[in-house]
């Protein structure tokens, strides 16, 4: 599934699910609230992490099966509100990526391995 076609689904799904309440809401306010959501999701995720290392979860060096599922569900967490965010501000997030990514790729250039 594209980008384009992922946010197209949020916004159908926020739109069922969450209409009267995004129409009313004060944009700055509605941009606190789904950014505080990510923070958390990202809170839910460094939690895994730290639990893993706390109970040596681990497989050698690898991350334990349990542990991964739960690392990929807080981390699609994170990237929903990441899309919320991006259709609130009228993003096309997949073209803002690429940009970005040109950007980064002169700024680490001093890093390059490969
Ligand atoms: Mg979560």
């Amino acid at each position: 599934m594209s980008l384009d076609k992922i946010s197209e689904y949020q916004k159908a799904f926020d739109e069922r699910h969450f209409k009267n309440w995004n129409e009313s809401a004060d944009k700055l306010e509605f941009l606190q609230s789904m950014v505080v959501a990510l923070v958390g999701e990202i809170g839910e995720f460094a939690n895994v992490v730290k639990k893993a290392v706390r109970e040596k979860k681990t497989l050698g060096n690898e991350v334990s099966g349990e542990v991964l599922g739960k690392l990929r569900e807080e981390l699609t967490d994170c990237f929903i509100y990441i899309v919320i965010l991006a259709n609130r501000l009228g993003m096309d997030l997949e073209k803002e990526y690429y940009r970005k990514m040109k950007v980064n790729e002169k700024r680490f250039e001093k890093y390059r391995v490969g």
